[in-house]
């Protein structure tokens, strides 16, 4: 069975396109399209390769839950011993509704709302990555009225270049993320002061979708020196959080794989733990918060091609999913890889080079551009490397009900969200009343 670049979960046998062992062909037809399908057992080999990393290590794992949030994705890394890393008490929920465990949750993002404390420090989360000052206090007086003492880390910002798309770099000094590296060190001293708050850490996280090791051994660099200052007058780091990011392959990006980049996290530690003579004790635990290269490959979004069309010089394939369901292409520019599902059923139509768009009233609505492809309406068309900012970003946009998601483990399908209704979309919605 040829697998589709590097991706083995997905490949062709009998010239249909399957998801381990069931034809998309098959999941087409019983669920409808547009649809999600992800594979079990790729999200299971990407957890087993973080695991195996940090085996006989004090490390935590977390899953960023904005990557995909479906509660079976959820309930599948917890069962394995995940921890979680949230951004809003609606992922909370979620992380509590599939069974995670809350004391391995940790809490990022630049506007945490008073309510969104309070459920975090009721739920009992590890700890909260503070973005700026003025959170701090916030946070002192939230754990404060509740009679509780907030775990906190500092999310500084190293002020490293990721390489990576602008939207998705987030260390660089003018970005709204993190305390700027040149204050941190004043704001946990403040932090030291408020009653309510106990230092547990320290945390960076520079973007997204990084391709090489280097950006995050400077990042880690820098949170090593600041841990250094930091000792120095008494303030004890106990973890390292090192965020996320790291990049997965959409075309002919080569990231390191997950355990190298790992590795290298880790001997750069161990030496600056030998050097200052600190015991595995007192050594720094180091906890991780990876998205996409938890889910990004283990998933797909399975379209049919509606209507084929020439306009000027460009062919267009219609399909029916858009960018409401797939933001990336027009929010990013992202390149996805999309293949036919069936090829030997469109082996008679000559190949052409499609723009691959949806029914959304808007330009930016393209899912691939100038794709070389043999298309017929009605095939089915699979957008590859789908599985993280997919349908976590999706939105309702033209009033277009959400697809299902699926999960394929060997030979069974798992329905894990239904596909929405219409009705359902202005259920919240109200007329007017007769004036
Ligand atoms: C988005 C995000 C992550 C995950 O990023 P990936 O690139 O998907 O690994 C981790 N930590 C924080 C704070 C984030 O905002």
């Amino acid at each position: 069975m040829p697998a589709i670049a590097n991706l083995p979960a997905f490949a062709l046998n009998g010239n249909i396109l399957h998801a381990e062992g069931v034809a998309l062909t098959d999941i087409a037809e019983r669920f409808g399209t547009p649809t999600w399908v992800y594979s079990r057992s790729a999200i299971e080999s990407a957890w087993s390769e973080f695991a195996q990393a940090t085996q006989g290590r004090r490390a935590l794992v977390c899953f960023a839950i904005k990557a995909n949030s479906n509660l079976a994705i959820l309930d599948l890394l917890a069962r394995h011993g995940a921890g979680f890393d949230i951004v809003s008490g609606g992922e909370l929920a979620r992380v509590l509704a599939a069974g995670g465990d809350p004391s391995k949750i940790v809490f990022s993002g630049v506007g945490k709302t008073r309510d969104e404390m309070r459920q975090a420090l009721a739920a009992g989360v590890r700890c909260f990555n503070v973005e700026s000052e003025s959170e701090l206090v916030q946070l002192d007086a939230v754990a404060g009225s509740l009679g509780l003492q907030a775990p906190i880390s500092l999310r500084v910002n190293p002020d490293v270049d990721a390489g990576t798309h602008p939207y998705i770099s987030t260390g660089l000094r003018d970005n709204k993320f993190g305390i700027a590296h040149d204050r941190a060190l004043a704001a946990y001293r403040q932090a030291r002061q408020l009653p309510n708050l106990r230092i547990e850490g320290i945390d960076c996280h520079i973007g997204s979708q990084i391709t090489e090791i280097a950006p995050f051994l400077a990042a880690l660099d820098r949170v090593l020196d600041l841990t250094d200052q930091l000792a120095a007058e008494g303030i004890v780091i106990r973890h390292l959080d090192l965020g996320g990011g790291l990049g997965i392959t959409y075309s002919d990006e080569t990231p390191p794989a997950r355990g190298a980049m790992l590795a290298a996290i880790f001997a750069r530690i161990d030496a600056w733990v030998s050097q200052r003579g600190l015991t595995p004790a007192e050594a720094p635990e180091v906890l991780f918060e990876f998205g996409r290269a938890m889910v990004g490959n283990a998933g797909l979004l399975l379209t049919r091609v509606e209507v084929l069309k020439r306009n000027g010089d460009r062919r267009f394939a219609v399909v029916d999913a858009a960018m409401n369901d797939l933001m990336r292409p027009a929010m990013y520019e992202a390149w996805h890889d999309i293949v036919p599902v069936a090829p030997s059923t469109t082996a008679t139509a000559a190949t052409e080079a499609y723009d691959i768009v949806g029914p959304v009233c808007e330009s930016g609505d393209w899912l691939g551009r100038d794709r070389q492809l043999a298309l017929a309406e009605g095939d089915l068309l699979a957008i590859l490397s789908a599985g993280a900012y997919g349908m976590s970003m999706s939105s309702n946009y033209n009033t277009r009900p959400r697809g299902a998601e699926v999960m394929v483990d060997g030979s069974t399908v798992h329905l894990v969200r239904e596909r929405e209704q219409v009705a359902d979309l202005f259920a919240g919605e109200h007329r007017l009343p007769p004036r």
